[in-house]
Protein backbone atom coordinates (compact mmCIF):
# COMPACT_ATOMS: atom_id res chain seq x y z
CA UNK A 1 0.00 0.00 0.00
CA UNK A 2 1.42 3.22 -0.89
CA UNK A 3 1.81 6.55 1.13
CA UNK A 4 2.96 10.02 0.53
CA UNK A 5 4.78 11.94 2.61
CA UNK A 6 4.56 15.85 2.48
CA UNK A 7 6.59 18.49 3.86
CA UNK A 8 5.35 21.93 1.70
CA UNK A 9 6.96 25.16 2.91
CA UNK A 10 6.51 28.34 1.12
CA UNK A 11 8.93 27.80 -2.04
CA UNK A 12 9.59 24.65 -1.37
CA UNK A 13 7.91 21.10 -1.05
CA UNK A 14 9.72 17.72 -0.35
CA UNK A 15 8.01 14.23 -0.47
CA UNK A 16 8.52 10.66 -0.14
CA UNK A 17 6.78 7.81 -1.09
CA UNK A 18 6.69 4.77 1.17
CA UNK A 19 5.35 1.10 0.78
CA UNK A 20 3.30 0.72 3.61
CA UNK A 21 3.52 -1.50 6.30
CA UNK A 22 7.32 -2.21 4.93
CA UNK A 23 8.49 1.70 5.45
CA UNK A 24 10.14 1.04 2.04
CA UNK A 25 11.50 4.52 0.48
CA UNK A 26 10.05 3.80 -3.60
CA UNK A 27 10.78 7.67 -4.33
CA UNK A 28 11.47 10.78 -2.75
CA UNK A 29 12.15 14.34 -4.32
CA UNK A 30 12.48 17.87 -3.41
CA UNK A 31 10.97 20.73 -5.32
CA UNK A 32 12.75 24.13 -5.12
CA UNK A 33 12.15 27.79 -5.90
CA UNK A 34 8.52 27.25 -6.10
CA UNK A 35 6.78 30.39 -7.39
CA UNK A 36 10.63 31.91 -7.71
CA UNK A 37 12.97 32.54 -11.35
CA UNK A 38 15.12 28.99 -11.76
CA UNK A 39 12.86 27.11 -10.09
CA UNK A 40 13.41 22.87 -10.17
CA UNK A 41 13.48 19.86 -8.73
CA UNK A 42 15.40 16.56 -7.66
CA UNK A 43 14.09 13.52 -7.50
CA UNK A 44 15.58 9.74 -6.27
CA UNK A 45 14.62 6.62 -7.53
CA UNK A 46 16.92 3.06 -7.17
CA UNK A 47 19.94 5.58 -6.20
CA UNK A 48 19.60 7.12 -9.12
CA UNK A 49 19.40 11.34 -8.49
CA UNK A 50 17.56 13.30 -11.01
CA UNK A 51 18.09 17.01 -11.79
CA UNK A 52 15.52 18.99 -13.87
CA UNK A 53 14.84 22.51 -14.08
CA UNK A 54 11.18 23.34 -14.80
CA UNK A 55 8.85 26.39 -14.31
CA UNK A 56 7.24 25.53 -10.64
CA UNK A 57 4.78 28.29 -11.25
CA UNK A 58 2.82 27.41 -7.98
CA UNK A 59 2.09 24.04 -5.52
CA UNK A 60 -0.09 23.01 -7.74
CA UNK A 61 2.05 22.51 -10.52
CA UNK A 62 4.58 20.66 -8.38
CA UNK A 63 1.64 18.34 -7.57
CA UNK A 64 1.31 17.68 -11.21
CA UNK A 65 5.11 17.09 -12.10
CA UNK A 66 5.40 14.83 -9.27
CA UNK A 67 2.49 12.59 -10.16
CA UNK A 68 3.70 12.77 -13.99
CA UNK A 69 6.68 11.51 -12.06
CA UNK A 70 5.70 9.10 -10.34
CA UNK A 71 3.49 7.32 -13.60
CA UNK A 72 6.60 7.74 -15.48
CA UNK A 73 8.99 6.00 -13.15
CA UNK A 74 5.97 3.49 -12.82
CA UNK A 75 6.39 4.01 -9.07
CA UNK A 76 2.02 3.79 -9.63
CA UNK A 77 0.31 2.63 -12.67
CA UNK A 78 -2.81 5.04 -11.43
CA UNK A 79 -3.51 6.87 -8.53
CA UNK A 80 -5.95 4.96 -6.86
CA UNK A 81 -2.63 3.27 -5.69
CA UNK A 82 -2.04 6.12 -2.85
CA UNK A 83 -3.86 5.25 0.09
CA UNK A 84 -2.87 8.32 1.96
CA UNK A 85 -1.00 11.28 2.35
CA UNK A 86 0.57 12.69 5.12
CA UNK A 87 1.05 16.66 5.63
CA UNK A 88 3.67 17.92 7.92
CA UNK A 89 1.65 20.95 9.38
CA UNK A 90 3.96 23.17 11.83
CA UNK A 91 1.23 24.85 14.26
CA UNK A 92 -1.66 22.71 15.71
CA UNK A 93 -1.40 25.28 18.60
CA UNK A 94 -3.71 23.93 21.69
CA UNK A 95 -6.41 22.19 19.87
CA UNK A 96 -4.65 18.94 17.97
CA UNK A 97 -2.80 16.63 20.67
CA UNK A 98 -2.57 14.30 17.35
CA UNK A 99 -2.61 13.92 13.56
CA UNK A 100 -5.77 14.36 12.06
CA UNK A 101 -7.76 13.34 8.96
CA UNK A 102 -7.72 16.21 7.15
CA UNK A 103 -11.32 17.69 6.93
CA UNK A 104 -12.70 21.81 5.74
CA UNK A 105 -12.67 22.27 9.43
CA UNK A 106 -9.15 21.36 9.81
CA UNK A 107 -8.37 23.21 7.05
CA UNK A 108 -10.05 26.32 8.54
CA UNK A 109 -8.09 26.01 11.84
CA UNK A 110 -4.65 25.25 10.42
CA UNK A 111 -5.48 28.69 8.59
CA UNK A 112 -6.76 30.38 11.68
CA UNK A 113 -3.14 29.09 13.59
CA UNK A 114 -1.01 31.38 10.99
CA UNK A 115 -1.15 33.96 12.90
CA UNK A 116 1.29 31.85 15.29
CA UNK A 117 3.21 30.23 12.31
CA UNK A 118 3.06 32.86 9.82
CA UNK A 119 6.02 31.82 7.18
CA UNK A 120 4.94 27.90 7.79
CA UNK A 121 0.78 27.62 8.39
CA UNK A 122 -0.20 29.23 5.09
CA UNK A 123 2.20 27.14 3.17
CA UNK A 124 0.99 23.58 4.42
CA UNK A 125 -1.78 24.61 3.73
CA UNK A 126 -1.44 25.05 -0.16
CA UNK A 127 0.44 21.99 0.08
CA UNK A 128 -2.64 20.73 1.19
CA UNK A 129 -4.80 21.75 -1.17
CA UNK A 130 -2.83 21.00 -3.98
CA UNK A 131 -2.78 17.47 -2.86
CA UNK A 132 -6.48 17.49 -2.30
CA UNK A 133 -7.36 18.63 -5.88
CA UNK A 134 -4.64 16.28 -7.54
CA UNK A 135 -5.26 12.72 -5.43
CA UNK A 136 -9.31 13.23 -4.33
CA UNK A 137 -9.44 9.43 -3.57
CA UNK A 138 -6.46 9.59 -0.74
CA UNK A 139 -7.12 10.09 3.13
CA UNK A 140 -5.23 13.26 3.78
CA UNK A 141 -3.49 13.30 7.35
CA UNK A 142 -2.24 16.35 9.04
CA UNK A 143 1.07 15.48 11.34
CA UNK A 144 1.77 18.54 13.43
CA UNK A 145 4.88 19.65 14.87
CA UNK A 146 3.17 20.97 17.69
CA UNK A 147 1.09 17.86 18.46
CA UNK A 148 4.06 15.51 20.16
CA UNK A 149 4.68 18.19 23.12
CA UNK A 150 0.46 18.44 24.05
CA UNK A 151 0.97 16.61 26.70
CA UNK A 152 2.63 19.02 28.92
CA UNK A 153 0.90 20.23 31.82
CA UNK A 154 0.21 23.49 32.58
CA UNK A 155 2.83 24.01 34.73
CA UNK A 156 5.21 23.25 32.46
CA UNK A 157 4.20 24.75 29.39
CA UNK A 158 2.97 28.13 30.68
CA UNK A 159 4.65 31.49 31.05
CA UNK A 160 4.88 33.14 34.12
CA UNK A 161 3.19 36.37 32.55
CA UNK A 162 -0.93 37.82 33.30
CA UNK A 163 -3.12 34.28 32.98
CA UNK A 164 -5.14 35.90 30.44
CA UNK A 165 -2.06 36.79 27.79
CA UNK A 166 -2.86 32.26 27.62
CA UNK A 167 -6.48 32.48 27.74
CA UNK A 168 -7.34 35.58 25.30
CA UNK A 169 -4.07 35.21 23.16
CA UNK A 170 -3.11 31.93 23.06
CA UNK A 171 0.52 32.85 25.22
CA UNK A 172 2.10 29.62 26.35
CA UNK A 173 5.22 27.30 25.19
CA UNK A 174 3.73 24.81 22.35
CA UNK A 175 7.17 23.40 21.53
CA UNK A 176 7.86 22.07 17.98
CA UNK A 177 9.77 19.29 16.13
CA UNK A 178 7.25 17.14 17.25
CA UNK A 179 7.80 14.27 14.66
CA UNK A 180 11.77 13.97 15.32
CA UNK A 181 11.25 13.59 19.38
CA UNK A 182 8.59 11.40 18.85
CA UNK A 183 10.69 9.36 16.55
CA UNK A 184 13.52 9.19 18.19
CA UNK A 185 11.71 8.47 21.94
CA UNK A 186 9.66 5.27 20.30
CA UNK A 187 13.07 4.22 18.80
CA UNK A 188 15.16 4.55 22.36
CA UNK A 189 12.14 2.81 23.68
CA UNK A 190 12.32 -0.55 21.58
CA UNK A 191 16.03 -0.32 21.91
CA UNK A 192 15.92 -0.40 25.68
CA UNK A 193 12.86 -2.81 25.58
CA UNK A 194 11.08 -0.67 28.44
CA UNK A 195 7.72 0.79 28.36
CA UNK A 196 7.98 2.87 31.25
CA UNK A 197 11.16 4.89 30.91
CA UNK A 198 12.95 8.89 30.98
CA UNK A 199 14.58 10.13 27.63
CA UNK A 200 16.20 13.19 26.78
CA UNK A 201 16.06 13.56 23.02
CA UNK A 202 18.66 16.42 21.60
CA UNK A 203 17.80 17.48 18.33
CA UNK A 204 20.40 19.54 17.01
CA UNK A 205 20.15 20.65 13.34
CA UNK A 206 20.12 24.32 12.37
CA UNK A 207 17.10 24.81 14.40
CA UNK A 208 17.68 22.51 17.68
CA UNK A 209 15.18 22.08 20.49
CA UNK A 210 15.22 19.08 23.86
CA UNK A 211 12.65 16.94 25.12
CA UNK A 212 11.80 15.34 28.20
CA UNK A 213 9.95 12.25 27.61
CA UNK A 214 8.74 10.01 29.98
CA UNK A 215 6.77 6.77 29.31
CA UNK A 216 6.27 7.87 25.67
CA UNK A 217 4.96 11.12 26.30
CA UNK A 218 6.30 14.37 26.67
CA UNK A 219 6.74 16.53 29.83
CA UNK A 220 8.85 19.80 28.28
CA UNK A 221 11.04 20.94 25.85
CA UNK A 222 12.95 23.66 25.08
CA UNK A 223 11.05 25.51 22.23
CA UNK A 224 8.78 27.96 23.47
CA UNK A 225 5.52 29.95 22.07
CA UNK A 226 8.00 29.78 18.83
CA UNK A 227 10.73 28.21 17.75
CA UNK A 228 13.40 30.76 18.94
CA UNK A 229 13.26 29.89 22.21
CA UNK A 230 15.69 27.42 24.26
CA UNK A 231 18.76 26.17 22.96
CA UNK A 232 20.96 28.31 20.87
CA UNK A 233 20.45 27.69 17.22
CA UNK A 234 22.24 27.95 14.15
CA UNK A 235 21.19 31.68 13.47
CA UNK A 236 18.44 31.96 16.41
CA UNK A 237 19.33 33.04 19.61
CA UNK A 238 17.75 31.14 21.89
CA UNK A 239 16.59 32.03 25.07
CA UNK A 240 17.33 35.76 25.87
CA UNK A 241 16.26 38.42 28.44
CA UNK A 242 13.36 40.00 26.48
CA UNK A 243 14.25 43.33 27.82
CA UNK A 244 17.11 43.80 25.43
CA UNK A 245 14.06 44.22 22.52
CA UNK A 246 13.25 47.33 23.55
CA UNK A 247 16.77 48.61 25.08
CA UNK A 248 17.96 47.85 21.70
CA UNK A 249 15.13 49.75 20.06
CA UNK A 250 15.70 52.61 21.61
CA UNK A 251 19.54 52.59 21.27
CA UNK A 252 19.51 51.77 17.56
CA UNK A 253 16.29 53.31 16.33
CA UNK A 254 15.59 49.86 14.68
CA UNK A 255 11.82 48.71 14.36
CA UNK A 256 10.79 45.56 16.56
CA UNK A 257 10.82 43.68 12.72
CA UNK A 258 14.29 44.27 12.07
CA UNK A 259 15.37 42.63 15.34
CA UNK A 260 12.77 40.23 15.11
CA UNK A 261 14.58 39.68 11.73
CA UNK A 262 18.43 39.66 13.82
CA UNK A 263 17.18 37.36 16.35
CA UNK A 264 16.04 34.55 13.79
CA UNK A 265 18.34 34.58 11.14
CA UNK A 266 21.69 37.00 12.18
CA UNK A 267 22.12 35.65 15.93
CA UNK A 268 22.83 31.84 17.32
CA UNK A 269 26.55 30.49 15.89
CA UNK A 270 26.09 32.96 13.28
CA UNK A 271 26.05 36.05 15.25
CA UNK A 272 28.88 34.86 17.91
CA UNK A 273 31.25 33.37 15.79
CA UNK A 274 30.84 36.04 13.02
CA UNK A 275 30.98 33.32 10.61
CA UNK A 276 28.46 30.92 9.82
CA UNK A 277 25.68 29.14 10.75
CA UNK A 278 26.97 25.83 9.69
CA UNK A 279 29.08 23.95 12.45
CA UNK A 280 31.33 23.00 9.02
CA UNK A 281 32.74 26.68 8.87
CA UNK A 282 32.93 27.31 12.16
CA UNK A 283 34.94 24.00 13.00
CA UNK A 284 37.44 24.83 10.00
CA UNK A 285 37.91 28.06 11.93
CA UNK A 286 38.18 26.16 15.43
CA UNK A 287 41.15 24.60 13.53
CA UNK A 288 42.63 27.93 12.87
CA UNK A 289 42.16 28.74 16.44
CA UNK A 290 39.47 31.32 15.55
CA UNK A 291 39.04 32.77 19.49
CA UNK A 292 35.20 33.50 19.12
CA UNK A 293 34.54 30.36 17.05
CA UNK A 294 35.69 28.40 19.81
CA UNK A 295 34.19 30.85 22.57
CA UNK A 296 31.00 30.02 20.62
CA UNK A 297 31.02 26.24 20.65
CA UNK A 298 31.45 26.13 24.51
CA UNK A 299 28.33 28.42 24.47
CA UNK A 300 26.84 26.23 22.29
CA UNK A 301 27.31 23.62 24.65
CA UNK A 302 26.68 25.15 27.75
CA UNK A 303 23.61 25.73 26.44
CA UNK A 304 22.39 21.76 25.93
CA UNK A 305 24.28 21.03 28.96
CA UNK A 306 21.92 23.24 30.97
CA UNK A 307 19.00 21.93 29.18
CA UNK A 308 20.19 18.04 29.81
CA UNK A 309 20.57 19.22 33.34
CA UNK A 310 17.31 20.23 34.41
CA UNK A 311 15.67 17.31 32.26
CA UNK A 312 17.72 15.13 34.19
CA UNK A 313 16.19 16.67 37.44
CA UNK A 314 12.86 17.35 36.55
CA UNK A 315 12.53 13.81 34.93
CA UNK A 316 14.08 12.17 38.13
CA UNK A 317 16.59 10.70 36.31
CA UNK A 318 17.11 9.37 32.59
CA UNK A 319 17.39 5.66 31.40
CA UNK A 320 18.83 7.58 28.10
CA UNK A 321 19.97 10.54 26.05
CA UNK A 322 19.35 10.40 22.96
CA UNK A 323 21.45 13.00 19.93
CA UNK A 324 19.89 13.28 16.60
CA UNK A 325 19.81 15.90 13.61
CA UNK A 326 21.97 17.26 11.44
CA UNK A 327 24.64 18.53 14.32
CA UNK A 328 23.70 15.40 16.57
CA UNK A 329 24.24 12.90 13.92
CA UNK A 330 27.11 14.38 12.38
CA UNK A 331 29.48 16.07 15.01
CA UNK A 332 31.04 14.10 17.19
CA UNK A 333 32.58 16.31 19.17
CA UNK A 334 29.82 17.94 19.78
CA UNK A 335 28.55 14.96 21.11
CA UNK A 336 31.90 14.75 23.01
CA UNK A 337 31.93 17.98 25.10
CA UNK A 338 28.33 17.39 25.78
CA UNK A 339 28.69 14.68 28.02
CA UNK A 340 32.26 15.30 29.74
CA UNK A 341 30.71 17.83 30.97
CA UNK A 342 27.91 15.14 32.72
CA UNK A 343 30.61 13.54 34.05
CA UNK A 344 29.62 14.50 37.28
CA UNK A 345 26.58 12.56 37.30
CA UNK A 346 28.66 9.44 36.04
CA UNK A 347 27.70 9.85 32.83
CA UNK A 348 30.58 9.22 30.51
CA UNK A 349 31.37 8.97 26.47
CA UNK A 350 33.40 6.22 24.79
CA UNK A 351 35.17 8.37 22.88
CA UNK A 352 36.36 5.90 19.36
CA UNK A 353 32.78 4.89 19.74
CA UNK A 354 31.16 8.04 19.52
CA UNK A 355 34.29 9.19 16.62
CA UNK A 356 32.86 6.03 14.59
CA UNK A 357 29.28 7.15 14.75
CA UNK A 358 27.87 9.36 12.33
CA UNK A 359 26.65 10.19 8.10
CA UNK A 360 23.53 7.97 9.21
CA UNK A 361 24.34 5.37 11.41
CA UNK A 362 22.89 4.80 14.94
CA UNK A 363 24.30 3.62 18.15
CA UNK A 364 25.46 3.93 21.81
CA UNK A 365 28.54 6.24 22.16
CA UNK A 366 28.43 6.03 26.08
CA UNK A 367 30.90 3.79 28.09
CA UNK A 368 29.50 0.66 29.69
CA UNK A 369 30.17 1.81 33.04
CA UNK A 370 28.01 5.16 32.04
CA UNK A 371 25.42 5.23 34.18
CA UNK A 372 23.10 6.53 31.25
CA UNK A 373 23.35 4.90 27.93
CA UNK A 374 23.97 7.88 24.90
CA UNK A 375 22.26 7.04 21.69
CA UNK A 376 22.83 8.75 18.30
CA UNK A 377 19.25 8.23 16.43
CA UNK A 378 19.10 9.88 13.21
CA UNK A 379 15.95 10.81 13.30
CA UNK A 380 13.45 10.20 10.45
CA UNK A 381 9.95 12.34 10.83
CA UNK A 382 9.28 11.42 7.08
CA UNK A 383 7.86 7.80 8.14
CA UNK A 384 6.77 9.42 11.51
CA UNK A 385 4.49 11.44 8.88
CA UNK A 386 3.72 8.16 6.82
CA UNK A 387 2.69 5.62 9.92
CA UNK A 388 0.52 8.23 10.72
CA UNK A 389 -0.91 8.82 7.55
CA UNK A 390 -0.76 4.97 7.32
CA UNK A 391 -2.32 4.43 10.74
CA UNK A 392 -5.79 6.41 9.32
CA UNK A 393 -6.48 3.85 6.44
P1 LIG B 1 17.44 21.69 9.76
O1 LIG B 1 16.55 20.50 9.48
O2 LIG B 1 17.13 22.41 11.04
O3 LIG B 1 17.65 22.61 8.60
P2 LIG B 1 19.59 19.72 9.93
O4 LIG B 1 19.11 18.80 10.98
O5 LIG B 1 19.61 19.24 8.53
O6 LIG B 1 18.89 21.14 10.05
O7 LIG B 1 21.08 20.17 10.34
C1 LIG B 1 21.83 21.00 9.52
C2 LIG B 1 23.08 21.43 10.29
O8 LIG B 1 23.81 20.26 10.69
C3 LIG B 1 24.06 22.23 9.46
O9 LIG B 1 23.73 23.59 9.46
C4 LIG B 1 25.37 21.96 10.19
O10 LIG B 1 25.54 22.91 11.23
C5 LIG B 1 25.19 20.60 10.82
N1 LIG B 1 25.98 19.56 10.14
C6 LIG B 1 25.64 18.82 9.09
N2 LIG B 1 26.65 17.96 8.74
C7 LIG B 1 27.65 18.18 9.62
C8 LIG B 1 28.95 17.64 9.83
N3 LIG B 1 29.44 16.68 9.04
N4 LIG B 1 29.69 18.13 10.84
C9 LIG B 1 29.21 19.10 11.64
N5 LIG B 1 28.00 19.64 11.52
C10 LIG B 1 27.22 19.20 10.53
Amino acid sequence: MKVLSVNAGSSSLKFQMYEMPEEKVLISGTFERIGLENSFYTIKINEDKIKKESNLSNHEVAVQILIRELLENQVIDNLDEIKAVGHRVVHGASKYASSVVITEEVIQDIKSFSDLAPLHNPANVMGICAFIEAIPNAIQVACFDTAFHQTMKEERFLYAVPYEWYTKYGIRKYGFHGMSHKYVSEYTRELLDKEFCNIIVCHLGNGGSISAVRDGRCIDTTMGFTPNAGIVMGSRSGDIDYSIIPYLMKKTGKSIDEIDQELNKKSGMLGLSGVSSDFRDIDAKIAEKDKQSIMAHYLYVNSIVGYIAKYYVELGGVDAICFTAGVGENAPHVRRMVIDRLNCLGIKVDRSKNDEIRFGKEGIISTEDSTVPCFVIPTNEEVMIARDAYSFI
